[in-house]
């Protein structure tokens, strides 16, 4: 993927550091001269990146084709209807997050008032990944925009047709000193780390997440990091053949390149049967014979990628393990279809590895038990699925699998919930947004402590003490 960098960043005008710095040094501006603070701004800005939507919503559509072939109907739904969804919930709440917290004062600092406000940080920076390469860039930027701040966009060099898109669009519709887009490769990714930041919202791989952790623990900025991991999903009972389509539907949208994507199946017992059954089926309900002439399946985003996927395939097929349905691939079309492969070693990198793509290995284990061991042996997922009608499992999987979420018999949905918080925990991640945790990832919650000093009420703690008081 590095490879691909020196050239995006060589088409864009000259070396990335002086268009970064006077981008940067602008934003900087707006920001201390609070420009983007006020209630009807930040209103004014959100109804804005709504128009944008409205009325480039099939530019969208044709630069998510483009980067990824991505189905017209996969893309409105998640793409352009999740940034809606942000943009209508911050517009309905916005005047209530912004208002001030009444708390209470202990007695001995009475008379007085406390209140917690959100402030804006300033201005943050927005670096995105090319796998839903307009949502989570813009869903970031609707928290960023309701909580008050100005922002720089970074949207993935993998995905060209949308930065390119988002970087002509979004001058023409937000507030220019408010808002900005720089692309480019890793060479400006690095250039802009370099700058002074009030916060940097990062979402992409791990190996780069260290680099955005480390570039912002230089200047102590604090840092979102939206990271990946190998998410499970635990299959132990239900209505087999519907299991079976959420998976799929889970698994294949996107062609497997969903950071929530159920990665691995552990079926326990005759689960597995079930679903080597009921998968193929769900495939072929969903994409018909031949995937690859589907219109409702989309491609994986690069040669490299494609390459990435092709030597998992090519390791399974020396097996152990079988190939349960698909396999299939063409290079040219960067096609690979949706694959379901079974009894495969689970020290191998398929299963070390995110797969990112659309292969879904199915592991048998013995229990549920053992397969909340096998999830807790691991890194900490990004998310975490139980398939189970019975409470008293789903309570047990909620108390004892650590992940950044968790969904009871559905995949991928719980980030479409504006209400809920969205991010990983450990290695998946750190700090989550969507809805008012957006709002709060980008705010400092500023407390105030108000008192007179026309009526001395402090006099019992001044000095000299009154030891004599103090004596339990
Ligand atoms: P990517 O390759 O597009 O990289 C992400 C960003 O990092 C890009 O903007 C890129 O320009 C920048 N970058 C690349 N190399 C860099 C470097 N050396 N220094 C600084 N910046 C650099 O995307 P990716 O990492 O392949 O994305 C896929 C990963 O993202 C998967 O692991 C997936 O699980 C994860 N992901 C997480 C979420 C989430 O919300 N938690 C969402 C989508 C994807």
């Amino acid at each position: 993927e590095e490879t691909a960098v020196p050239s995006t960043d060589a088409a864009a005008a000259g070396a990335p550091g002086p268009r970064v710095n006077e981008t940067v040094g602008r934003l900087r501006d707006s920001a201390d001269s609070r420009l983007a603070h006020p209630r009807r701004f930040r209103a004014a800005q959100l109804r804005a990146l709504e128009r944008l939507l409205e009325e480039h919503a099939q530019d969208v559509l044709d630069a998510l084709a483009a980067d990824l072939g991505k189905p017209e109907v996969e893309a409105r739904l998640s793409e352009l209807d999740l940034v809606r969804a942000e943009i209508d919930h911050a517009q309905l709440h916005l005047t209530e997050w912004m208002e001030a917290r009444h708390v209470r004062v202990p007695v001995a600092f009475q008379p007085a008032s406390a209140k917690v406000e959100a402030q804006p940080l300033g201005l943050v920076l927005i670096i995105g990944p090319w796998n839903y390469p307009v949502q989570l860039v813009l869903s970031p930027l609707v928290a960023a925009l309701a909580a008050g701040n100005c922002a720089v966009l970074k949207p993935s060099e993998a995905a060209p047709a949308s930065s390119a898109l988002l970087a002509r669009l979004v001058p023409q519709y937000l507030d220019a000193r408010a808002v900005a887009v720089v692309e480019g490769g890793a060479e400006t990714s690095q250039a802009l780390l370099a700058q002074r930041w009030d916060h940097i919202f990062y979402t992409g791989g791990d190996r780069v997440g260290r680099i955005v952790a480390e570039a912002a623990a230089r200047q102590l900025t604090p840092v979102t990091l939206e990271l990946g991991g190998k998410s499970p999903a635990v299959v132990v009972d239900g209505s087999y053949a519907a299991i079976a389509r959420r998976l799929a539907y889970g698994k294949f949208l996107n062609a497997g390149q969903t950071c929530v994507a159920p990665d691995y199946v552990l079926a326990v017992g005759p689960a597995a049967a079930e679903l080597e059954k009921h998968l193929p089926r769900a495939i072929n309900a969903f994409y018909g014979k031949d995937p690859a002439k589907s219109r409702d399946y989309g491609r994986i985003v690069n040669r490299g990628h494609f390459d990435r996927l092709a030597g998992f395939l090519d390791a399974a097929a020396q097996g152990p393990g079988t190939l349960v349905s698909g396999g299939g691939r063409d290079a040219e079309a960067l096609y690979i279809e949706p694959t379901v492969l079974a009894g495969v070693d689970v020290e191998s990198p398929l299963m070390r590895e995110e797969i990112f793509g659309p292969i879904l290995p199915i592991i048998r284990v013995e229990s549920f038990d053992a397969a909340v061991r096998f999830v807790n042996a691991r890194p900490a997922p990004l998310a975490a699925y139980l398939f189970s009608e019975k409470p008293r499992l789903q309570s047990v999987f909620e108390d004892r699998v650590r992940a950044g979420g968790i969904g009871h018999n559905v995949c991928n949905a719980h980030l479409a919930v504006p209400g809920l918080p969205f991010g990983g925990v450990g290695p998946s991640g750190m700090g989550n947004y969507h809805g008012k945790y957006g709002f709060e990832t980008f705010s400092q919650l500023r407390p105030v402590l108000s008192k007179t000093a026309m009526l001395d009420t402090l006099k019992a703690v001044y000095p000299p003490y009154g030891w004599a008081k103090t004596k339990v």
